[in-house]
């Protein structure tokens, strides 16, 4: 694997390439970096172009992206996806089905703020379709 971190699209570290649990859920490289575990915790996710999660809830707290570099993507399930610079705050109810990532031509960052919740949980669904994130 090529050292992706020459590309760092923000001011924050890129960490280290994503554990299987979470990479399994992701299609393309995409790197973490926790910061803080304080409150809820925060890290910066990091995505290769062309690099996104699979649609999935963040059931009982929602979570808040803050884009801190690049350009990438938001999509709520039977919504139009959103484009993202930075700058952007997404803030993602809970139990809502959605997906983010890197735009096909660039590389994009985002803090990622889980929302504490008593017997809170991510659960993992289907990859985001080729063609309709071929055709954003
Ligand atoms: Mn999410």
């Amino acid at each position: 694997m090529c050292d992706g971190k020459k590309n760092n699209p923000s001011a924050f570290p890129m960490g280290n390439p994503l554990p299987e649990m979470f990479s399994k859920y992701f299609i393309g490289q995409a790197y973490l970096q926790p910061l803080t575990d304080k409150g809820g915790p925060i890290s910066n996710v990091t995505f290769e172009p062309g690099c996104r999660n699979n649609w999935h809830i963040h059931h009982k707290g929602g979570q808040i992206l803050i884009v801190t570099g690049g350009k990438g993507w938001y999509q709520a399930w039977g919504e139009p996806a959103r484009e993202l610079h930075p700058g952007d705050v997404v803030d993602i109810p809970a139990e809502v089905k959605h997906w983010h990532g890197a735009a096909a031509d660039s590389w994009f960052s985002h803090l990622a703020v889980e929302i504490p919740a008593e017997g809170g949980s991510a659960e993992w669904l289907e990859p985001v379709d080729d063609e309709m994130y071929s055709n954003l």
